[in-house]
Order: C-alpha cells, then sequence, then structure tokens
C-alpha cells in the first residue's frame, strides 16, 4: 500500500482538473509581459489583498528574498523571529542577496508583538545598521502553524510605520491562517509593504509563488527576479494552476485542520508522545517521551506506513494536505495509536 505522506503540503500533486486548467492556458513570453495567465493570476491576487501590483515567482523563497532586497540596503538590519524562514530555511540569502544583517526575536511560538520589536529598532548612530525591515510569517511554520490575527498585525505595522520601517509577510501559508482566523485577504493589503503568497503548498499547485507589494516596488522586484534568473518565457502554464487552485483549493483547508486536530488528539494519547503542540491549522508539532529519539520514531512510523520528519532530536512534525483523506486520517490513526515502541 502506498504510504501516506504527512511530510510537508508541499508534496501534493495536480488534480485531473487541475491539469485541464494548466493543459488550456493562453501563454506568451512573461519576460515581454506578454502571458495572459500569468497577468491573469498576479492581477488576481493583487486585487484580493488589495494591493497595487504582483509579480509570479518560481519560488516562496525568490518571492521572499526579492521582497527583502527590495526593501533593504546593503548594512541595514533585517528584524524577524529566529525561527523565521527568510533565515533559517532560505541558505543564508539574506546576507548572500542583500548583505544585510538580522536581528532574531524570541516570539511566542513565532508570533512577534510591537512590544518585543521597539527595543530592537536600532537607533540612528554610525555604530548600528539600519534598521529598515520587519519580516512576519503566517502561518507560522515552526510554531506549528499559528495564525496572526489582523488585530496583532495592526499595531506591528503602527509601529513600523511610525519608525519608516517596511513591513514584509512571508505569506507562504497566507490562506491557511486567513480560513483558520476569518480575516479578510482584502484587509491585508493596507498593513504591508510586501506579501509573498504560496501556492505549492496546500493550495496544491506544483510550482510558484507571488510577490504583492506596490507598483513601484514591483517594478523593482522584476528586475530583481531577472537578476536571480527567474524570469520565465510560457509560464502560463503554471499560473494557470495556480488561477484554479485560487478557485478550488482554499476553502476546503479547514478540512485539513479537521484532520490535523484529529491527528493531534490521537498522539496526546500515546505512551510515546511527550507533548503536542496546540493544533491551530494543518501543521501538527510533537514532541516524543524522554528517552526516545524523534528519528527513531519516524523510522518506526515509516515501516508501519506513515511518512514525516523530526524537526529536531525530540520534535516530529506531521502536515496535512490536498492529498490526504479522511479514510487516510482514520488509517493513520489507527498506526499512531497501535505503535508499540
Ligand atoms: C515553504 C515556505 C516558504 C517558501 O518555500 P519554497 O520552497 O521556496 O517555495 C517560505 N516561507 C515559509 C514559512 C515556508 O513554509
Amino acid at each position: 500500500m502506498d504510504k501516506i505522506d504527512f511530510r510537508s503540503d508541499t508534496v501534493t500533486k495536480p488534480t485531473a482538473g487541475m491539469l485541464d486548467a494548466m493543459m488550456s492556458a493562453k501563454v506568451g513570453d512573461d519576460v515581454f509581459g506578454e502571458d495572459e495567465t500569468v497577468n491573469a493570476l498576479e492581477e488576481k491576487l493583487a486585487a484580493l489583498f488589495n494591493m497595487e501590483a504582483a509579480l509570479f515567482c518560481p519560488s516562496g523563497t525568490m518571492s521572499n528574498q526579492i521582497a527583502i532586497k527590495c526593501f533593504t540596503q546593503p548594512m541595514d538590519e533585517v528584524i524577524c523571529d529566529q525561527t523565521a524562514h527568510v533565515y533559517r530555511y532560505e541558505g543564508g540569502g539574506i546576507a548572500y542577496n542583500s548583505m544585510a544583517s538580522v536581528r532574531l526575536l524570541n516570539g511566542e511560538r513565532g508570533i512577534l508583538t510591537p512590544e518585543m520589536i521597539e527595543p530592537e529598532i536600532n537607533a540612528e548612530n554610525i555604530h548600528y545598521p539600519n534598521s529598515s525591515l520587519v519580516v512576519l510569517e503566517n502561518t507560522v511554520n515552526k510554531g506549528g502553524g499559528k495564525c496572526y490575527t489582523l488585530s496583532q498585525i495592526e499595531p506591528i505595522h503602527n509601529l513600523c510605520a511610525i519608525k519608516g520601517i517596511k513591513l514584509h509577510l512571508d505569506g507562504a501559508r497566507i490562506f491557511n491562517a486567513l480560513v483558520a482566523t476569518g480575516d479578510k485577504a482584502k484587509d491585508y493589503g493596507k498593513y504591508f509593504d510586501g506579501i509573498s503568497v504560496c501556492l505549492s503548498k496546500g493550495l496544491g499547485a506544483p510550482v510558484g509563488s507571488v510577490l504583492l507589494s506596490s507598483k513601484a516596488t514591483i517594478k523593482k522586484a522584476t528586475r530583481i527576479r531577472k537578476v536571480l534568473g527567474g524570469g520565465m518565457r510560457q509560464a502560463g502554464f503554471l499560473a494557470a494552476a495556480g488561477i484554479y487552485a485560487l478557485d478550488n483549493n482554499v476553502n476546503r483547508l479547514a478540512e485539513d485542520y479537521k484532520h490535523a486536530k484529529a491527528l493531534g488528539d490521537a498522539l496526546s494519547k500515546t505512551n510515546y508522545v511527550n507533548s503536542v503542540m496546540p493544533v491551530e491549522t494543518n501543521i501538527v508539532l510533537f514532541d516524543v517521551s524522554p528517552g526516545l529519539k524523534a528519528d527513531n520514531v519516524v523510522k518506526a512510523l515509516e515501516a508501519k506506513g506513515i511518512l514525516c520528519n523530526s524537526t529536531s532530536n525530540q520534535t516530529i512534525r506531521l502536515v496535512t494536505h490536498l492529498d490526504i483523506s479522511s479514510t487516510m486520517v482514520d488509517k493513520a490513526i489507527d498506526i499512531l495509536t497501535h505503535l508499540h515502541l
């Protein structure tokens, strides 16, 4: 039997409907700005989030790195949580691409507050790097899919506005946050200078991320994307998957949360699990009992048909997504409940 794959919400494969949409896409050379499907995706997302303009990029990493490059100068400093994807999982890109330093904060499961950020903003002084950008992540990957609400974001925006600092959102899983909190996408635009949105996570597209910002920033971002080698030609075949995902795969994210909660509940009742982080969206993070090693538990689960990853010596992550059905979740719960270590 096929293994049940909880390693990441990036493992989804395009459905027949998505493939049909891709194959019938109208395309052109997007480096010339002539791919009407790419243009339609960019316009759709910009309008949805109430931002002026958008840029289709090959990956979330590229969207984030372009945004950071747009919003900083060499010798500046980026403020973010110590678990932030832009810092931990983008290969040192902030240093390499933007020549900026990073100030790391200890958020609560990755969630920052204005009170945490304000003291870390440097005063104007030649000794200090210039604090020019704050990056938030929603949902927080390493925080077990924890969400910011807009009411938490507003005071951070206000602080950044007063201090003349740009605010970027790593929204790799922003739709997960919107479905969980009930906040509206159109209310996001006014709080952020840049937002990156992933289409290849829980939304089920094979490739793609979109950077949203002002017209002037997107003009600059288009140049940086070209320099990074991200100028794509008939990319409308990929953008069509993104449009299909936005039209079909957003509301169903709630199902992923039901699945994740059920898995979390089952895990919390087992004797090999020490604690399960409260499940808010589609990520389940749990610590194995003292004396056990996460890697060994992962191997034992794989032998029983469940794929997942350890994220530290003690911690394991399960992620639910479009290709995980209720039947698979029931089966997985049976395996998790009866696992003997
Ligand atoms: C996955 C992810 C990204 C982007 O990753 P890519 O693999 O480059 O598309 C960015 N931020 C977060 C929080 C992510 O989980």
